[in-house]
């Protein structure tokens, strides 16, 4: 069984907050998370984490425009030029991360 590490912005508990985490997979499953910043380390046995993840997902594919908008209405001169190559960049950066989760 070959052993392939992901790394994926997740919730911390020992953090609380979005960290880079490391997710330790052994073929298809998903043997351990490891926080970069903390170094807390969860140990999987089952998908759970990544039927969390991939709903964690979805949510931030619902946020992420709304977010976007709210910030260049806030100050629509300073974003004006960087929003549509970060709205056009997201989903894509999204994507492969959904791709990644998903083999
Ligand atoms: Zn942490």
């Amino acid at each position: 069984m070959s052993n392939e590490i992901l790394e994926a912005e997740l919730n911390c508990a020992q953090c609380q907050q979005e960290t880079l985490h490391q997710l330790r997979y052994a073929g298809r499953l998903l043997v351990s998370t490891t926080c970069s910043v903390c170094k807390a380390q969860v140990k999987h046995e089952s998908n759970e984490l990544r039927i969390h993840y991939a709903k964690d997902l979805q949510h931030r594919i619902a946020t992420k425009p709304w977010r976007l908008w709210k910030r260049f209405w806030r100050a629509p001169k300073a974003v004006f030029w960087s929003f549509p190559r970060k709205a056009l960049g997201q989903p894509f950066k999204i994507w492969r991360e959904y791709r990644n989760i998903g083999k």
